[in-house]
């Protein structure tokens, strides 16, 4: 017989704990499937927009324990280093993700989130439920299934969903450092095919994440020489490089990351946060787009499951409420990255932004989202 359960959340990345800890909050039973261990360092810039701050409040959640960085200043280069700094118009704040999950999957153990350490390998919708299958066998049974399981996993394979089967040429790499760096900025710099993040989170550290097209990083050996021969060729970067001391053994890598659009519907089960669709991360802002794809489809649900709307009501309304949301500011991000990417033109953007300085927070606001 299969096991019985009210809501199946797949994966307990951000968007995963924060829907578990929303719908969990309304009273209703939640259980959440995650295939690795907690707490784990993820590759990510670790810069959290201020977009969802009070929301995180409003689930009684004490992100200010955890000792963020406050951040409200960015600072941009080109691979030739000329600079630009400026206000963040909404700000932000710094959290490394093995403090913020690691946080956040204790509050579902308080809440009383029951949590499955496995992966799911199917999922299928029939007469009106879900079911829901674990690699070692076994089986449950919810009527509601939310698909939280990131950028890339089996399930978009089961799925069939379009982008898997296109290769990506997108790799990142991040690691934490002991550097002088400012707290209370974001830095973002350019080099030969892709770009770079750094900033600070709790406890004193410095995270530098960087995206790269494969093409351009599989010329080098190692992630040491790709470093040295082509970050460090903006001065900035080098400046950076020369003085920060790895606080990793290596830095972590992944591969295949897609921007392609996705649907936010899979067989019936509401995708949220990067299943959805992920930003560029020069945005600055998946993270707040994934817990805020939590608050909505979390609304909804609870809506549902007090039968005030129907299946059909919460399927569209979700597709709508995401697309209103976020569909215009990952299309930017889409823009900006190809601009910045594009040697000839990241040139043109950044002499027009020396001249014009105040359009550059106007930009920022096109790919972040208000208060909620
Ligand atoms: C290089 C880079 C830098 C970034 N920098 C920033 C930044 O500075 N600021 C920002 O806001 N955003 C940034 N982002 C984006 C941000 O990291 C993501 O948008 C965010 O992590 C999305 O959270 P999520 O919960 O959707 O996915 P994840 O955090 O990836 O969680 C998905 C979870 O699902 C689990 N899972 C997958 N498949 C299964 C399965 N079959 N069964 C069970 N569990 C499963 C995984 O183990 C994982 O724990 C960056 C992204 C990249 C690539």
């Amino acid at each position: 017989m299969n096991n019985r359960i009210e809501i199946a959340i797949i994966g307990a990345g951000l968007a995963g704990l924060t829907a578990a800890i929303h719908l969990a909050r309304q009273g209703f039973s939640v259980t959440l499937f995650e295939k690795n261990n907690f707490p784990k360092h993820k590759v990510c810039g670790e810069f959290i927009s201020n977009e969802v701050w009070d929301y995180l409040k409003t689930l009684d959640l004490d992100i200010e324990s955890l000792h963020p960085t406050k951040i409200n200043k960015t600072l941009l280069s080109t691979g030739s280093g000329a600079a630009i700094k400026t206000n963040l118009p909404l700000g932000g704040f710094g959290i490394s993700r093995y403090t913020l999950d690691r946080y956040l999957y204790q509050t579902c153990l308080k809440l009383g989130v029951k949590i499955i350490p496995s992966t799911v390998v199917d999922v299928l919708y029939t007469d009106e439920n879900f079911i829901i299958k674990t690699e070692e066998g076994t089986v449950y049974e919810s009527k509601i299934a939310l698909g939280s399981f990131g950028k890339r996993s089996n399930l978009d394979l089961q799925l069939k969903r379009n982008f898997i089967t296109k290769k990506s040429p997108w790799l990142a790499v991040k690691a934490h450092y002991k550097l002088d760096f400012p707290a209370d900025v974001v830095s973002l710099h350019n080099f030969e095919g892709g770009y770079c993040g750094v900033s600070k989170v709790e406890n004193d550290t410095v995270n530098i994440c960087y995206l790269v097209r494969y093409e351009t990083f599989k010329k080098y050996k190692n992630i040491t020489e790709f470093q040295e021969m082509v970050l460090s060729k903006n001065p900035k970067l080098k400046i950076i490089f020369e003085n920060a001391s790895l606080l990793f053994d290596k830095p972590l890598t992944i591969g295949q990351i897609s921007f392609e659009n996705k649907p936010k519907i899979e067989n019936h089960m509401l995708m949220i946060g990067d299943a959805a669709g992920l930003i560029h991360p020069l945005c600055g802002n998946g993270m707040a787009m994934a817990i805020h794809s939590a608050k909505i489809a979390s609304e909804l649900i609870t809506d549902f499951l007090h039968q005030k709307i129907s299946r059909n009501q919460l399927e569209r309304n979700y597709v709508n409420q995401w697309n209103t949301t976020f569909k215009s500011r990952v299309q930017f991000g889409r823009l900006l990255s190809r601009l910045l990417l594009n040697d000839w033109a990241s040139k043109i953007v950044m002499k027009s932004l020396l001249i014009f300085p105040f359009v550059l927070p106007f930009i920022i606001k096109k790919t972040h989202g208000k208060p909620i």
